[in-house]
């Protein structure tokens, strides 16, 4: 069901001790009552402790990507039952970290949703243009093309574990956010798209969020958008004060 949502990516960063540290000021600061889902997504290595700490409380956890395969001879790989055995529901797939810089392209990406799916584990599948497509306006084309191969071999009942983040490359760690407009535009286009594609429940019931330099002092605006269901948000949820501000945003 289409619901807000806060996620914070940690990316490679806060070895153990700071991961708790993090965590028990998040816990400590975090307004209650708000209609929104809060998620974190430490590094592999610190997963198991963050389920440990997060037990009892309403803030879930997501890993950061896993492998396609069941298991096997993948030296250095996290399966998907390896994390639901330690409770991880959660997993973000299609980051463009990942995309680019381990050239996870959208074949492996649709296989990756399978498995992961397949362990009834909920997707939070990352879509989003680069600068030059933006400028070239293929940005609608670019976007169109990620959501087909990534995501459109599914029946429409898989829909229920996905989330989408739309975050356009040029916005992410760079300083420079969409305007809450340019994330509106995107956001309508990507449910319209799944509209034509599954039909008017899906595309209303299926949460898509927004990435790319989300701070206290810009989440209000984007998240006022009709369209834009919550953030997905890195350097600002490494820091308790500032992911705390922006789940006080709703
Ligand atoms: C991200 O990596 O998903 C992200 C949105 O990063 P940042 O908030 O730092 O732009």
């Amino acid at each position: 069901m289409r619901h807000n949502i806060v996620a914070g990516n940690w990316k490679m960063n806060k070895n153990a001790g700071e991961t708790a540290k993090l965590l028990s000021d998040i816990l400590n600061q975090l307004p209650s009552g708000k209609e929104v889902e809060v998620l974190v997504a430490p590094s592999f290595v610190n997963l198991s402790q963050a389920i440990h700490m997060l037990e009892h409380t309403n803030i879930g956890v997501a890993a950061q990507n896993m492998h396609q395969a069941e298991g096997g001879a993948f030296t250095g790989e996290i399966s998907a039952d390896m994390l639901t055995s330690i409770g991880v529901q959660n997993v973000i797939l299609g980051h463009s970290e990942r995309r680019q810089y381990f050239k996870e392209t959208d074949a492996l990406l649709a296989n990756k949703v399978d498995t992961a799916l397949k362990h009834e584990m909920r997707v939070i599948f990352c879509i989003g243009e680069e600068l030059k497509d933006r400028q070239n306006k293929q940005h609608f084309n670019v976007v169109d093309n990620q959501l087909r191969d990534g995501l459109f071999h599914l029946g429409a009942n898989a829909w229920v574990n996905i989330v989408l983040a739309y975050e356009p490359v040029w916005a992410i760690g760079t300083g420079e956010t969409a305007t809450p407009e340019q994330a509106q535009e995107m956001h309508q286009f990507i449910r319209e798209t799944i509209r034509h594609k599954y039909g008017e429940s899906t595309a209303e019931n299926v949460s898509i969020l927004y990435g790319g330099s989300v701070k206290p002092d810009n989440a209000k605006e984007i998240f006022s958008k009709t369209d834009v269901d919550g953030g997905l948000i890195g350097g600002a949820a490494l820091k308790a004060e500032d992911f705390v501000a922006i789940v006080d945003a709703f």
